[in-house]
């Protein structure tokens, strides 16, 4: 069976050193040039793992979620090895606790406010 090869492979065929077939799986989500994403993706999650779990992810929507949640977290986990996202989470649940705790003191204050008039 006859292969079309892109010209140009995209990030994930680049950087493993393969060629990138017509139907490359991961072109889509790793255009040529997007190589740093590829390796904070690949070196979190690995290629492996990513090109199993997009295939099976149904629609194009789901998968392009799936990927875009995967550089969002390889992104975190490169710029908090410890943590990760679990950072982000942590600074979220602080902050909804702050705006709780100012939306309460708000309806203090209107139920002050109208016990007065
Ligand atoms: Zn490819």
């Amino acid at each position: 069976m006859d292969q079309f090869y892109h010209e140009v492979a995209c990030a994930a065929c680049s950087r493993l050193r393969r060629r990138c077939i017509n139907a490359c799986i991961m072109r889509p989500y790793f255009p040529p040039g997007d190589d740093l994403n590829f390796i904070n993706v690949h070196f979190t999650f690995t290629n492996n793992n990513v090109e199993r779990w997009i295939t099976l992810r149904e629609t194009e929507e789901q998968k392009r979620d799936l990927v875009r949640a995967l550089k969002w977290e390889a992104g975190q986990r490169l710029f908090n090895p410890i943590e990760g996202s679990y950072a982000v989470c942590m600074r979220q649940r602080q902050r909804i606790t702050e705006l709780n705790a100012q939306v309460q003191f708000l309806l203090m204050m209107v139920d002050h406010f109208n016990q007065q008039q």
